[in-house]
């Protein structure tokens, strides 16, 4: 029986405590010779044996290339809670480097000296199991409760889950009696014996029971990888390397780990052995029509979407099903939990166009398009489409220093953005949240900390490269597709996939950051008050507002936060007192710093979002007392436990209003209510309809069609829809505040 397993070669060291530095320099001898992995036995009750764990840690931070792995762990004096979080560690820091060989024990009078629990081996067997169990769930971070088990040898309450490996860690079982070896068939991902302690045939009765008990719970007996832990077989290395293709051909070996503590041993088995085994299994795979493909397992494929044509995936594209390792840390953006189908990770423009290309094969599919998963309308993700997920196009680059001319790639995160820029004493106004991707911000607006001094970020965009809806990579410029230009800025989302965007970004230095609470008894003076004040400072002030709710028993806090751009301090205060002196402040922080500083206020792994975001905006000319009372009753209600202001004006209204797909550039300032009940939203957002002129669609999640008309005022709209019927006549993307193309006469 031969399981097609790609061959791999590593190499058993002794662990002597004698010469610590013995087993770290095999390691890298076997890394040398080309070996795939090394692995060390774990006796924690051994005195000449260097501790497993801490050897394993040694050894990953002196080898680059080489996986590391016990051979096998001693469970029983190892807590798997522990075990799970020590596995996580050293495959992160080895960068995804580590493989799991498990033991259910042995040498119990050892195993009680050292204070264990002694087990009869089928106790053994049975809290072998709960540790697995165990471990595999304390890695799954995308559930956010944490972990209970109740078990009979291995139990945790509510044990917080983390770190999530780098990598799928692979559970390889040292397994020889049949509870053991169908343990291995339903839970492990590889069998791993040692020949000597094997009679002949034990090989392929291993095998059977092992398939058996896969199948038995509907796995693909490939999914198990067979291990094995070998002497030298043979002196000559031809004879070796024959005697290992046997193993791999008649008993499915994939995996010789060769116990060995001499540097020529190991370095012959890397360099000689080795490629004659791959040669001559490749050879009779070859003839007898066996691929080495690594198999995706049974659940993967369960876990797979009706629809979708997984087999067609353009080849070399990242794509990440249901079933897989990384799909709980891309399924979800910041704001909403999802479901895709399917998320491709394309790392080229040729490759956006790939993917796009499957997924109008699609067509009935919901298709998204992310960069860094911070869109309030949460149309990032989908349930059961497909996800096009620009994360690796993520370059900063400066094209131009002269011109301050700076190429990014959508993928990328402003606060990655700010900190490469500010090494040159330069920024591009942005959001306010480092967190926020380049590409969904890029394409609708930018209202940041810098806005009424530098405007949008649209109004820094010079070029841009675009796949658009026929898989066409295009570069546009005010010269080139102007239209296309024109819409990606403001209306991006709707005409294309941006893959590159070239900015000419501004000399900042420091700034004078604020973050202002107040305790406020009249919010709609307040807000009034804060209109007003914004409106007469000069454009180096950007100052927004937050606030929420009524607590009970609580005084309504308001906050204040934004950016005076200027070094000196006395400027900063004297440009922050109408400010101060509009009710009693709670809290106070001005500090000078620097963009980037500011900026560094994210988190930027994985998004876990559950549920739907509600989030209505709009934009307004200034804050009147009449917006102010609607607003004040708004918060009142309850309904609206997150509501912000923010200052726009300054440069975004020196743009000419037709220059971008941007609406109501005359605007001074960009409403957001979000909460968590959509009806009581809209019920109390409607209250506030007569005020408002326009919305920024970055900080609405509205599904109704009619609020593109309330973002784009009518002769935007109208050339926005002659641009998607150029650009998308077929609607290919309309997943995210979808314009209607222009008919055919009209466009
Ligand atoms: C915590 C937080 C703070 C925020 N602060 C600000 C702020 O200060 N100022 C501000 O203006 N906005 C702010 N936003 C809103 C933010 O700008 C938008 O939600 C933006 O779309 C997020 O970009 P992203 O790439 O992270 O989003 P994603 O979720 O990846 O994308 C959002 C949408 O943009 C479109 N899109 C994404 N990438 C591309 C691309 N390369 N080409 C074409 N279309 C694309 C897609 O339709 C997608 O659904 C904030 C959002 C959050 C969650």
């Amino acid at each position: 029986m031969d399981y097609g397993h790609p061959l791999e070669f590593g190499a058993f060291i002794t662990p002597a405590a004698s010469s610590p530095e013995a087993p770290v320099l095999l390691s890298q001898v076997a890394e040398a010779s080309g070996l795939d992995l090394v692995t060390f036995q774990d006796h924690p009750y051994q005195p000449a044996f260097l501790d497993t764990w801490t050897l394993m840690s040694f050894v990953a931070a002196r080898t680059s290339t080489i996986r590391i792995a016990p051979n096998v762990l001693n469970v029983p004096l190892r807590p798997p809670a522990v075990v799970a979080r020590a596995a996580a560690s050293i495959d992160l820091l080895s960068e995804g480097r580590f493989d799991l060989g498990l033991g259910a024990g042995g040498f119990w009078d050892a195993i009680e000296a050292m204070g264990g629990t002694r087990l009869t081996p089928g106790q053994a067997v049975t809290a072998l199991e709960e540790a697995i169990d165990l471990i595999r769930e304390l890695w799954r971070t995308d559930e956010r409760r944490g972990v209970f088990a109740d078990g009979r040898y291995h139990r945790v309450h509510g044990a917080k889950r983390g770190p999530r490996p780098a990598h799928d860690i692979p559970l390889h079982i040292g397994a020889y009696k049949p509870r053991m070896l169908a343990l291995t068939g339903r839970k492990g991902d590889g069998w791993l014996p040692s020949l000597a302690y094997l009679q002949p045939g034990d090989l392929a009765k291993g095998n059977a029971a092992i398939d058996e008990a896969a199948q038995s719970v509907g796995r693909d007996p490939r999914e198990i990888r067979r291990l094995l832990n070998i002497g030298q077989l043979a002196a000559d290395p031809g004879e070796f390397a024959e005697r290992l293709a046997r193993l791999a051909l008649e008993d499915g070996i994939g995996t010789f780990i060769l116990a060995a503590d001499d540097p020529n041993l190991l370095q012959r088995f890397g360099e000689d052995v080795a490629p004659a085994v791959r040669e001559l299994v490749g050879a009779e795979r070859g003839a007898r029509g066996v691929s080495a493909a690594p198999v995706r397992s049974a659940a993967a494929l369960a876990a797979r979407r009706d629809g979708i044509a997984y087999d067609d995936v353009p080849a070399g594209i990242r794509a990440i099903e249901p079933g897989d390792f990384d799909y709980g840390d891309v399924r979800a953006t910041y704001m909403r939990g999802g479901a895709p189908g399917l998320v491709l990770q394309p790392d080229s423009p040729q490759q956006v166009a790939d993917a796009l290309a499957f997924a109008r094969r699609h067509p009935e599919l919901p298709l998204a398009v992310r960069s860094g998963g911070h869109g309030i309308s949460g149309r990032s993700t989908n349930d059961g489409g497909i996800v096009i997920d620009l994360r690796r196009l993520n370059e900063i680059a400066v094209i131009d220093a002269d011109r301050r001319l700076v190429r990014i790639g959508p993928g990328a995160r402003w606060a990655q953005v700010a900190a490469v820029l500010g090494e040159h004493g330069w920024a591009l106004t942005s959001g306010d949240y480092g967190g926020v991707g380049v590409g969904g911000l890029a394409t609708a607006g930018g209202i940041g900390l810098l806005a009424r001094e530098h405007g949008l970020t649209i109004d820094h965009l010079r070029a841009a490269e675009v796949v658009l809806a026929d898989g066409s990579i295009v570069r546009t410029d005010a010269a080139t597709h102007p239209d296309l230009f024109w819409a990606i800025r403001g209306a991006g989302a709707n005409v294309g996939v941006v893959t590159a965007f070239e900015f000419e970004v501004d000399e900042v230095g420091q700034v004078g950051y604020a973050q202002l609470a107040f305790q406020v008894d009249d919010v709609a003076e307040f807000l009034e008050g804060y209109g007003r004040a914004i409106e007469s400072a000069p454009r180096d002030v950007t100052l927004f507002l937050l606030t929420g709710g009524p607590r009970p028993g609580q005084p309504q806090v308001v906050r204040l936060y934004g950016i005076v751009d200027s070094d000196d301090p006395d400027t900063i205060i004297a440009r922050l007192q109408p400010f101060a002196e509009l009710a009693p402040l709670v809290q106070q922080s001005v500090q000078l710093t620097t963009y980037p500083q500011v900026m560094a206020n994210a988190d930027l792994g994985p998004q876990h979002g559950a549920g739907e975001p509600h989030s209505r905006s709009g934009l307004i000319e200034h804050v009147t007392p009449a917006f102010a009372e609607a607003a004040a009753r708004m918060l009142e209600s309850g309904a609206v436990p997150f509501f912000q202001l923010r200052a726009v004006g300054g440069a975004v209204a020196d743009v000419a209003e037709s220059a971008t797909a941007y609406g109501n550039r005359s605007a001074k300032f960009a409403v957001a209510a979000l909460g968590s009940n959509p009806d009581r939203l809209d019920a109390q957002w409607r209250t506030l309809a007569a005020h408002i002129d326009g919305m920024y669609l970055s900080f609405d999640s509205s599904l109704r069609p009619e609020r593109v008309a309330e973002a784009f005022p009518p002769a935007t709209l109208e050339r926005l829809r002659a641009v998607k019927a150029a650009y998308d006549p077929t609607c290919v993307f309309r997943d995210n505040f979808a314009i209607e193309p222009a008919e055919a006469d009209a466009a």
